[in-house]
């Protein structure tokens, strides 16, 4: 059913914007290297880079100096083997549940009875069995971000790009879909690239935390997420890594 995942080499990534004639440094010196099917949190404070480094994975915006690869091939623009999710769902208002989920697959000329058989799959894999005549304004603001998920799953994408894609949820509605994202990832095997400026939803959901700093947007430290899943938020050991990471992040404010 799904494609492979993507092995995603980044090296020496530099980005600068140029705006009313000063010139901003967003990343400097960007290398890392995500393997296939790794979960990584891309995390940090606001202006650190992290929505401009995912952009540059996604495609949108290209780096000033530095390489991007994807499975070996350099990154020249966007592309239906990245799946994107935003912060605000982006969907269609006048399309259904259904037709958002399988605008992708049509606009890439797909059968009909594959784009059916692709909503059937990620309608189901998302939770939204029965919701598909609905219209976006008609869900939960949960219920969109999982449209999001299973617009860009549609694509049968190499790697999912979300930005902060709970961050306008609710605490406990946001704790569901962390749960929810694992169970889609641990089915799809999809390599995750994901951004917060949340510790605790950082250390639930990554295998490795790159932790980033701001001014120009650097990357800090990275560190591993040792801990079992399902993880404890309330165990000592989830404390321990949440103080951690506090501290690294301290040292830049
Ligand atoms: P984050 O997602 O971590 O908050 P961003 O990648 O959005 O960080 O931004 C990093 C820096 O680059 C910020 O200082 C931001 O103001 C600047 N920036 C982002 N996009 C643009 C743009 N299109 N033009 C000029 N500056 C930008
Ligand atoms: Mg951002």
């Amino acid at each position: 059913m799904a494609n492979g995942a993507a092995q995603i080499e980044i090296d020496s990534v530099h980005k600068s914007y140029v705006d009313v004639g000063v010139d901003l440094t967003a990343l400097e010196g960007i290398s890392l290297s995500v393997r296939a099917g790794e979960f990584v949190c891309l995390l940090g404070p606001s202006g650190c880079g992290k929505t401009t480094l995912l952009n540059c994975i996604a495609g949108f915006v290209r780096p000033t100096s530095g390489t991007i690869l994807l499975n070996g091939e350099p990154v020249q623009g966007p592309g239906a083997d990245r799946g994107v999710v935003f912060q605000e769902h982006g969907l269609l208002p006048w399309y259904t549940v259904a037709q958002n989920i399988g605008l992708g697959p049509r606009i890439r000329n797909v059968s009909a009875a594959e784009i059916d058989e692709a909503v059937r799959t990620y309608v189901a894999l998302v939770g939204l069995d029965g919701f598909e005549r609905r219209f976006p304004a008609q869900l939960s603001g949960g219920m969109k971000q999982r449209v999001g998920i299973a617009r860009a799953l549609a694509n049968r994408p190499e790697a999912l790009l979300m930005d902060e894609p709970f961050g306008a949820l609710d605490a406990q509605t946001r704790q569901t879909m962390q749960e929810e994202l694992l169970k889609i990832w641990e089915r799809e095997r999809k390599t995750i690239v994901f951004v917060t400026h949340s510790i605790p939803e950082a250390i639930y959901l990554a295998d490795r935390i790159i932790v980033m700093s701001p001014r120009p947007g650097r990357i800090q430290a990275i560190v591993p997420v040792e801990i079992p899943r399902i993880r404890d938020r309330t165990s000592a050991e989830f404390g321990t890594l949440y103080r951690e990471i506090e501290d690294l992040l301290k040292q830049h404010r």
